[in-house]
């Protein structure tokens, strides 16, 4: 068993080593690429693709882990390679039921529409956009009917990124969190709008760059096995457990888009960068779902990012470092800028109480595409009458409306969206767990200090990397499933709080 299992591992080491190979060519081209480049770069990354899928879903990993079933069944559940052989198997399994010819057409289609909408974006021109998007709608069905069995087509699609999560489950979820969010958005627009003229001078990149740095690193980001580079979407991307770079991206008239997209990306890069190292180069070495993932990014954003006693720490320097700018700047002012609560058309600037209402906007848009029962062409029109139903906003224009997001232009449609929100419930409920065993840690927060919550995330999420599911590792850490309880008293408390309502 040893050696089969040794020539497993010899085997998903050759499949990471090419996937990695293919994300330092793909961190490049966003980063340092001259756009000369683009041609050549998008062929390398398709063979380097193509050859990682052909080499894990080789008929031989399949026989390896058969061969292994029975140990497997012997071996204690918890046990590192118990884990191993269930990942491996989900994802194999997964694999293998797509055809590479169909991979490498859907590879081939998105980085076509990608193309072009980036281009159509900035002209607001829906119509060029629209027939890569009919093209899309039906690769995304079709790869849904690689998995037949599904209660919604939509399901296979979701599972792809987080795991066993089902649509007719998201949707009940998504209708209690609304039923919460509407009133209390309500409430806060009736209330005293809050003020963040502040946030809007001039404040020098480089300055931004230091102070930004100064925050990650001692969240305990670890810049000898990262680093964070300018780019026009911010990311983080994984080489190994030991190579984990972050990227962001600077305005000089707005203070908070560097500042809460480094702090947001760093937490997906401490996941990342403290998975066990045993797990290298494994289905292992990667965070579980895009909800979990999500949640250690808005842990550290909002939780911690946007908290009073962050602040009461971070403030003085922001002022020192800002002096001009931010001088005559209260705290309790500041602290009310940088949460301010407003409706609007923009779903990556916006609060954090208005935020799941644009991700329920587009998981229900593309619901009804993937269904039959919304068509391309009628796509801006549904987009405006649901912004302006549940939001009061409507979009000027294309560009900032129906093409604001990449998602659909570089991906499939489905499951790309729910992760922002079961992130945002995750991130609560994992915080609640973490400040009720360690109470200390709102105190160590306003003095600068990190160490308790990191190591609380360290040992109970990041370590495991993928060795268990979201569904398994939610119930171990709080004792709960998904709940969307905490989010929503920790939503009330806070902007109830800052916007004086009961
Ligand atoms: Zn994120």
């Amino acid at each position: 068993m040893k050696d089969k299992l040794a020539d497993l591992k010899a085997r998903l080491a050759e499949v990471a080593d090419l996937e990695s190979a293919r994300a330092v060519l793909s961190w490049d081209q966003a980063t340092y690429m001259p756009p000369g480049g683009a041609l050549s770069r998008a062929r390398q990354m398709a063979t380097l693709e193509k050859l990682a899928h052909q080499k894990f879903t080789d008929p031989a990993i399949g026989e390896l882990l058969d061969e292994l079933q029975s140990w497997q069944s012997s071996l204690d559940y918890d046990s590192d390679q118990a884990g191993l052989l269930r990942a491996t198997r989900r994802k194999y399994e997964k694999a293998a039921k797509v055809p590479a010819d169909f991979m490498a057409q859907l590879t081939e289609h998105t980085s076509a529409s990608f193309e072009t909408w980036s281009k159509a974006r900035p002209a607001n021109d829906f119509n060029a956009v629209k027939p890569y998007l009919e093209k899309t709608l039906e690769l995304s069905r079709q790869l849904a009917n690689f998995f037949p069995g599904y209660q919604h087509i939509a399901d296979p699609l979701i599972d792809f990124a987080d795991y066993g999560m089902k649509a007719q489950t998201l949707r009940q979820i998504f209708a209690n969190l609304r039923k919460e969010l509407v009133p209390l958005v309500q409430a806060i627009t009736q209330a005293a709008p809050a003020n963040d003229t502040c946030l809007k001078n001039n404040f020098p990149i480089d300055l931004q760059r230091q102070f930004n740095r100064d925050i990650i690193r001692r969240f305990g980001y670890d810049f000898n096995r990262g680093r964070l580079d300018k780019t026009h979407h911010p990311f983080t991307i994984t080489f190994s457990i030991d190579d984990v770079p972050i990227t962001t991206r600077y305005s000089d008239q707005n203070l908070c888009d560097a500042l809460f997209s480094t702090v947001h990306e760093a937490g997906h890069g401490m996941y990342e960068q403290n998975i066990k190292k045993g797990f290298e180069a494994t289905p292992l070495a990667t965070g579980t779902s895009s909800g979990v993932h999500e949640s250690q990014s808005r842990l550290w954003e909002n939780l911690v990012g946007r908290s009073r006693p962050f602040w009461n720490f971070f403030f003085p320097r922001l002022q020192q470092t800002f002096s001009e700018q931010l001088a005559s700047v209260e705290l309790d002012d500041f602290y009310r800028a940088i949460n301010k609560v407003q409706p609007s058309i923009n779903r990556v600037s916006a609060d954090e109480v208005t935020y799941n209402l644009h991700v329920m906007i587009r998981f229900d848009l593309e619901l009804a595409l993937l269904e039959g029962n919304l068509n391309v062409a009628d796509l801006p029109d549904a987009w405006r009458e649901r912004y302006q139903l549940d939001l009061g906003v409507e979009p000027p224009d294309y560009k900032d409306g129906v093409l604001q997001d990449v998602h659909w232009f570089h991906g499939t449609i489905g499951g790309a969206f729910q992760g922002y929100t079961l992130g945002n419930i995750l991130a609560a409920q994992f915080f609640a767990v973490a400040t009720s065993v360690h109470p200390e840690i709102n105190d160590e927060i306003s003095q600068g200090e990190f160490g308790t919550l990191f190591s609380w995330l360290k040992e109970n999420i990041y370590q495991h990397g993928s060795k268990f599911t979201a569904d398994e590792l939610v119930p171990r850490v709080t004792g709960s499933p998904l709940s969307i309880e905490s989010y929503v008293s920790y939503l009330r408390e806070k902007f109830g709080q800052l916007y004086k309502i009961d």
